[in-house]
């Protein structure tokens, strides 16, 4: 409990996980619920320079930080920072699950280890860091949820059979968790970016990019950060009556 100028106890810092943190939409996130006042533990799975330096970006805002190496696809690994997050920071608020991977391949040449690679950490990880987070948010019957699909999960893309999967699977699950969860308090949504500026869709080839940016009513890709305000309004109280949606951050791409 933090104590105010006038000496009366204030409200305790809320406190949020972000999976894949260290890049792109997760930096985003961790960056934006940081100024607006969350305490924050990400994870990354090896870019070590990046997350430290998001970690320091973070912690300029005044967060408490904790930033670890994480494979959201280990389900022990996931258990135990979550655990750890608790104990060092606090009782989750906020669960953000961002990490994810592409593996594009049209389906006859879509490989065996492609296909689990985007399933296990697109949507077991989703699965793995809700599962260890939301035992103890159902006992203090509250906390929010907030899962990172694609408009490749609402609509499939062409080559992208295994992430157009895995998307759409974490929109069922977070659907259903949102029925199971409710009663306790506990909301559950679904944001699905269209084109981001990020380091996933910067291998795309210009033609490609250009072909895209035609079919976006908005005529360009996202910013990550405006992923990071709508994450930012789920998260906050402000979206008390809402849960198990799925909202497009996409330029009008899927209308
Ligand atoms: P990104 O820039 O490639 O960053 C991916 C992040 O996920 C990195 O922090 C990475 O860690 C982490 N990560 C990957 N595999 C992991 C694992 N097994 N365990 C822990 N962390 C892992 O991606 P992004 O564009 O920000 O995408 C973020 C989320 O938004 C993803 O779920 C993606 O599918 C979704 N999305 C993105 C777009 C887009 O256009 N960019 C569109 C729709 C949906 P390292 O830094 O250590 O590699």
């Amino acid at each position: 409990m933090t104590m105010s100028a006038t000496g009366q106890s204030a409200d305790p810092r809320r406190v949020a996980l972000v999976t894949g943190g260290s890049r792109g939409i997760g930096r985003a996130v961790v960056n934006r619920l940081a100024a607006d006042g969350w305490d924050v533990a990400f994870c990354y799975q090896s870019n070590q320079e990046a997350a430290e330096q998001v970690a320091k970006e973070a912690r300029a805002h005044g967060a408490a930080v904790l930033c670890r190496r994480v494979d959201v696809t280990e389900a022990a690994a996931v258990d135990a920072f979550v655990k750890e997050t608790e104990r060092e920071l606090g009782p989750l608020d906020t669960v953000v699950s961002s990490a994810g991977v592409v593996r594009d391949n049209p389906l006859v040449l879509l490989s065996a280890a492609d296909w689990d690679a985007v399933l296990r950490t697109n949507l077991d990880g989703t699965y793995h860091v809700c599962r260890a987070a939301v035992f103890a948010m159902m006992k203090r019957r509250r906390g929010s949820l907030i899962t990172m699909s694609s408009v490749a999960g609402v609509y499939g893309h062409a080559t992208q059979s295994n992430y157009s999967a895995s998307k759409a699977g974490i929109i069922g699950f977070t659907k259903a968790l949102a029925k199971e969860v409710g009663v306790r308090g506990i909301r559950a949504n679904v944001v699905a970016p269209g084109f981001v500026d990020t380091d996933m869709t910067a291998g795309l080839a210009p033609e490609v990019g250009e072909r895209m940016t035609e079919q976006i009513p908005l005529r360009r890709f996202g910013r990550p950060e405006e992923v990071a305000d709508l994450v930012s309004f789920l998260a906050s109280e402000r979206a008390s009556y809402i849960t198990g949606q799925v909202f497009g951050v996409d330029g009008g791409l899927v209308l």
